[in-house]
């Protein structure tokens, strides 16, 4: 048929052979798709049926995902180039929002060339299906967030690796019992003129989308409008806040849970903590609390895991919480300012049992979630896609395969691994044995 490209020159790919994760359904050729091609032909009856464009594919135009019946009625147009997917399933990107480094890189470390760090480890997560990520730092002295934030960067993802939405601060201003691997001695309260002195520790908020602090630190509500209103995500974690405290915090615009069961108080049916803000009825209305999970096997009992997805399964967000030793073989390595031993995906305090992150990567996480839940593939898939980008309002364009998204997307077998990964519609990465 021909090509009447009115809106754009840009070559079109269209994804075939493929099960696409939309609207919470992977979807498929069916007797509905099918039914759905014979409409289109009747509604234009000049065109063939061969050229139809069919739903259940994935149509890609400068980075963003298209939608084909647009396409196909508006400009007449159709695909220039076309891809077999060879029955993969098409979910959209990874995003993790809690990961400390990997690859022998520590993004608590001071160094004028973090630059290089954050590119290595940027462009070995897309093996693990991750296209965008906040870098995140550990409790630190102010000097290391005057050295390393500046040296973050807001930047879109590509061939150069996954994209970086922003730093996540964990700390310093959380609660000294429930430090876990935090250094004590780099702890900070909030005291008179509690914003500011925030500030004045972090040095600029500029590239900074996640602060995790513990609520029950007192001034902790005006720090927390504060952040919320500078669009920054506040999250609660590294605390000893009972769940009043925790409500409170929510009522005053934070809207996660840093590694839920992790360095907070253990669940009591009297007063369920920071826990039980996945069922509280004291959340604003129209507002969701996410939480994240260390889905890696070793940070949460899978009957814990199970208890958190059934009571609240919208707002789990899958997160690595990966530290320099992902990706490398067990030993000696860094966090900030601790020595941490790694033995198998254990990771202590050198000398300690301690836990002290992970060394899980993201598609481990997605699939050892599935497994210990027993959830579908949509919903592990999301847990590491949808939801942390809702989490963060940026679900218009990362985090779903909706028309107009970015064209961030992974290949998947039926088992959850990675087969090829995609930023802006471009391959980033590809499993070479499978020869796809
Ligand atoms: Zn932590």
């Amino acid at each position: 048929m021909p090509s009447n490209k009115s809106v754009s020159d840009a070559p079109i790919v269209q994804f075939t052979n493929c099960r696409i994760l939309r609207d919470h359904q992977l979807q498929r050729i069916t007797v509905t798709g099918h039914a759905y091609l014979l409409h289109m032909v009747q509604m234009a009856p000049e065109l063939d049926m061969c050229d139809c464009p069919s739903r259940e594919d994935l149509w890609v135009r400068e980075g963003k995902i298209l939608n084909p019946e647009k396409l196909f009625f508006d400009e007449k147009g159709s695909a220039d180039v076309q891809l077999d997917c060879k029955d993969s399933i098409i979910a959209p990107g990874f995003i993790d929002v809690q990961i400390n480094g990997g690859f022998g890189v520590d993004f608590s470390l001071a160094t004028d060339d973090f630059k290089s760090g954050i590119d290595l480890v940027s462009q070995k997560i897309l093996s693990h299906g991750v296209t965008s990520f906040c870098p995140t730092l550990v409790t630190s002295p102010p000097s290391v967030y005057h050295q390393v934030l500046p040296q973050i960067s807001v930047r879109n993802g590509g061939a150069h690796g996954a994209g970086i939405l922003g730093a996540h601060l964990e700390g310093p201003f959380i609660s000294k019992e429930k430090k876990g691997a935090h250094p004590e001695h780099c702890l900070r309260t909030f005291e008179a003129g509690a914003f500011q002195d925030l500030l004045a520790t972090y040095g600029s908020l500029d590239c900074v989308q996640i602060v995790t602090l513990a609520p029950e630190m007192r001034r902790s509500s005006e720090v927390i409008r504060e952040l919320t209103k500078r669009g920054i995500c506040v999250s609660l974690g590294h605390s000893v806040a009972n769940l009043s405290q925790a409500e409170e915090a929510v009522q005053h615009g934070a809207t996660f849970i840093t590694h839920l069961f992790n360095a907070m108080l253990p669940f009591h049916h009297r007063d369920p903590g920071i826990v039980g803000l996945l069922t509280s009825d004291k959340i604003p209305s129209g507002r969701r609390v996410f939480y994240g999970m260390i889905s890696d096997g070793i940070h949460t009992n899978p009957a814990a895991l199970r208890i958190a997805h059934r009571a609240h399964p919208k707002g789990l967000v899958l997160v690595t919480d990966a530290i320099a030793g992902m990706g490398l073989a067990p030993g000696r390595h860094t966090l900030g300012q601790q020595v941490v031993e790694i033995d198998g995906l254990n990771t202590y305090i050198a000398g300690t049992k301690t836990l002290s992150g992970s060394v899980a990567t993201m598609d481990t996480c997605v699939r050892h979630f599935q497994e210990a839940t027993g959830c579908s593939v949509e919903t592990a898939l999301e847990a590491a896609s949808l939801h942390p980008a809702q989490l963060l309002g940026i679900e218009h364009k990362k985090g779903t395969l909706n028309y107009d998204s970015d064209a961030d997307f992974l290949m998947l077998n039926d088992s959850l691994y990675v087969r090829a990964t995609y930023i802006a519609g471009e391959e980033v990465w590809r499993q070479d044995v499978l020869g796809m």
